[in-house]
């Protein structure tokens, strides 16, 4: 990239963050002979990303379902709308970024809970369970234990109050079993 004050074609990137709602990326750069500070943007190529649903029917990848589903998840838990579409947008250009533009629901998931891992783990285990990934209660008590046991961030909710909620929420649905 030449240099806008010395036309010099090195320059070394200083910084590198996704910008315009993932759809390019902007470097801050610094060129190797002049020593002078300038931006560039890198768009990226736009090829829509397809999305392979549970039962194998494809869809384009939707933003903002993604952002709804999320949304939804995290009432409550103290993180911003701004921040969630922040993670979208980083989701959206992961996906934008692979060689093949094909996805699995799953995989979309899985992305999303690692980034919700590290937000908030109310907003974790509630997504979680949107997902469908836990199979019964078991599974969702034994992970709770788990991340009780973890050294986690502050949250407003106690886990008390969590498993108060999901009772109340899930009582009518298949989610909670009662054997
Ligand atoms: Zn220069």
């Amino acid at each position: 990239m030449q240099c806008p004050y010395c036309q010099h074609t090195n320059s070394r990137v200083l910084e590198s963050r996704s910008s315009e709602g993932g759809q390019s990326i902007r470097r801050r750069r610094e060129c190797l002979c002049c020593k002078h500070r300038f931006t560039t943007y890198e768009r990226i190529e736009f090829v829509p990303v397809t999305v392979i649903k549970h039962d194998g029917k494809k869809e384009s990848f939707d933003h903002s379902k993604l952002l709804r589903g999320m949304v939804r998840a995290c009432e409550k838990t103290g993180i911003s709308h701004q921040r969630l579409e922040a993670i979208v947008d980083d989701i959206e250009a992961q996906l934008q970024q692979r060689p093949r533009r094909e996805v699995t629901s799953q995989e979309i998931g899985q992305l999303v809970l690692e980034y919700l891992r590290e937000e908030n783990e109310v907003a974790y285990i509630r997504f979680a369970s949107v997902y469908g990934r836990f199979q019964g209660i078991k599974d969702f008590m034994a992970t709770l234990r788990q991340l009780q046991q973890k050294d986690v961030p502050n949250t407003e909710n106690s886990w008390e109050t969590t498993i108060q909620e999901f009772s109340e929420q899930e009582t009518s649905s298949n989610v909670m079993t009662h054997s």
